[in-house]
């Protein structure tokens, strides 16, 4: 890894250095403005850690400011969650939350600013007009009939819109700029709507409601932002950002910068997938733990500092790139692999009986919690004559290179004993049900016994203390490259990506707390799920197994 000093800047401190050397602006202030329309996902992460890093950075601010000028799709929940996310997330806006409703009235004298410079006129053109007005990518719009009012008919002609004087659609403010521009966002682009909703902050206060390439550059101007970071689909929105800012007469006005989203690869990510799984009731609510929305990570076991690692990971730039879902899951494993303790739980069990073993005897053996990490201390962990094992770790008639059990063979028990398979029980079925073996006293584990060595390792859970509980292992719900939906239309989902296993786990467990996790030795990460979880009772879901091909 490179140190700090000789990482590269990304294009954006680039930009910002420049303007901060040529005085463009004196300080740094960013902001994230997501719409509440929904829950957020890790695309939004890339978003706020840039946009707060940047903030920090600079020693600058940064605002939280809901974007909420779409009366239809917005909601309170969705408010609450945002915030919620962003916190976690680490990202701190102090007291500069905000809410674009607020401005409503500072975005109605914008506009009427506008019609008085000359700019702004009130047009009569249905929707259906304007897009035929408008022109194509090769061919240049055409004037509205409607372009050459007076200042004074449009002054009152858009107080009359306030008034709620005119139905929905019966007229709209635009931009007086260039019907024959190239740019197509620049012809004569719609201000204001008239639209007869009910606003979740505003109420019915207003009947007219700013359009986002309006309102946006006014929100970020009035909240004096410096760097407006955004997605690259704005980028030929650009000009009439500028243009905003510009007639509205903004002093030192924000300066509209766009960076390439976060995709992942196979993985839908668009709030628009996310809410149709949910609203299905395919999922378990916005935070299924198979989503990637930040809940949903979070509710897997997630931390913010992996998601932080992943997104410095992909970088920021112009171009337009997938990351793969396993370079997230590598920045959880690197997260985790020292801070949380290994413990040993049987996902899929088989009975394992010591012969020699005294009948009724428990005894509390020591288990180090972290061989990489000293700190994390030991622990006792109960052992006894019935143990469960791993069904995969014994074969019958193993093949080559098996070192697990089989018949005659020789295992440690991690953290135990030797024991040597010496018979199995089966079921009328012919499946191996109880394996029996014998244990050796003198190879207890940290007893410096070096007779023999054995090839093989295996964790095991005593029976008789054993806590059993609900463990979950996820699969991608929708893959992206086969295809998000089917042929009729119904979403394509992959029937593997929930298994549910009832498991048996050490009894230490049963005091593990909603959002804590584990490593369960060989079988991966788990985090105790915060909404199925009962008192003494966790579900677990897997965060991460421990195998992967990814390399950095
Ligand atoms: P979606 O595409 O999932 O519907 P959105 O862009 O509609 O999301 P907003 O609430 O409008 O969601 O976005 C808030 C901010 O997050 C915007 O500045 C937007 O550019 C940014 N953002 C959204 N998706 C991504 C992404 N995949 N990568 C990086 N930034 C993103
Ligand atoms: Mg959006």
């Amino acid at each position: 890894m490179e140190n700090e000093a000789t990482v590269s800047k990304h294009f954006i401190e680039q930009i910002i250095d420049k303007d901060l050397a040529e005085g463009v602006y004196d300080h740094v202030q960013t902001r994230f403005p997501p719409e509440p329309n929904g829950y957020l996902h890790i695309g939004h992460a890339k978003s706020i850690l840039l946009n707060y890093g940047l903030s920090q950075e600079y020693g600058g601010k940064f605002n939280l400011r809901f974007d909420d000028t779409n009366p239809t799709k917005e909601k309170s929940e969705f408010v609450e969650s945002i915030k919620e996310d962003v916190a976690w997330l680490g990202a701190n806006w102090e007291d500069r939350l905000f809410f674009a409703s607020n401005y409503f009235p500072i975005m109605y004298e914008c506009a009427v600013k506008l019609i008085k410079k000359g700019k702004a006129f009130v047009c009569d053109l249905s929707a259906d007009e304007i897009r035929e007005y408008r022109g194509t990518l090769t061919e240049p719009g055409k004037n509205s009939p409607y372009r050459d009012r007076s200042v004074e008919e449009n002054l009152q002609l858009f107080e009359n819109m306030k008034n709620g004087m005119y139905e929905d659609g019966a007229k709209v403010l635009r931009a007086k700029i260039d019907m024959a521009s190239s740019n197509i966002n620049m012809r004569d682009p719609i201000l204001y709507r008239v639209a007869h909703m009910t606003h979740h902050n505003t109420g019915d206060a207003w009947c007219i409601y700013p359009m986002y390439d309006f309102a946006h550059p006014i929100e970020d101007a009035v909240e004096h932002i410096t760097h407006s970071i955004c997605t690259l689909e704005f980028e030929d929105h650009r000009p009439l950002y500028d243009w905003v800012v510009r007639e509205c007469e903004f002093p030192n006005p924000p300066k509209q910068i766009e960076f390439a989203k976060l995709y992942l690869r196979n993985v839908v990510t668009g709030k628009r997938y996310i809410k149709k799984l949910v609203e299905e009731g395919i999922v378990d609510g916005w935070d299924d733990p198979r989503l990637v929305s930040i809940s949903g990570l979070r509710r897997r076991g997630y931390t913010p500092e992996a998601i932080k690692m992943f997104v410095d990971m992909c970088g920021v730039s112009k171009a337009n790139s997938t990351a793969d879902y396993a370079a997230l899951e590598y920045c959880i494993r690197e997260d985790l692999k020292l801070k949380r303790s290994r413990v040993m739980a049987v996902l899929n069990p088989l009975k394992l009986i010591i012969d020699n073993y005294p009948e009724d005897q428990i005894e509390y053996l020591d288990a180090p919690n972290n061989l990489e990490n000293e700190e994390l201390g030991s622990r006792k962990v109960p052992f006894g004559r019935e143990l469960y094992i791993e069904q995969e770790d014994f074969m019958e008639v193993p093949p080559k290179k098996y070192f697990r059990l089989f018949p005659g063979n020789e295992v440690r028990l991690m953290n135990a004993y030797f024991v040597t398979c010496t018979d199995v029980v089966k079921d009328a079925d012919g499946n191996v049900v109880e394996v029996h073996c014998t244990y050796d006293p003198e190879t207890k584990s940290g007893s410096g016994f070096n007779g023999r060595k054995v090839k093989g390792t295996i964790h095991w859970v005593a029976a008789k203390t054993a806590l059993e509980v609900t463990a979950r292992l996820y699969e991608n719900i929708i893959d992206e490259e086969k295809g998000v939906y089917n042929e009729d239309g119904s979403l394509n989902l992959n029937p593997n990506s929930l298994t549910t296993l009832t498991c048996f786990v050490e009894p230490s467990l049963a005091e593990a707390k909603p959002y804590e996790s584990f490593q369960f030795v060989r079988n991966g990460y788990f985090c105790v799920d915060y909404k199925d979880s009962e008192p003494g009772k966790p579900v677990f879901n897997r965060i991460v197994s421990l195998k992967s091909s990814f390399k950095i």
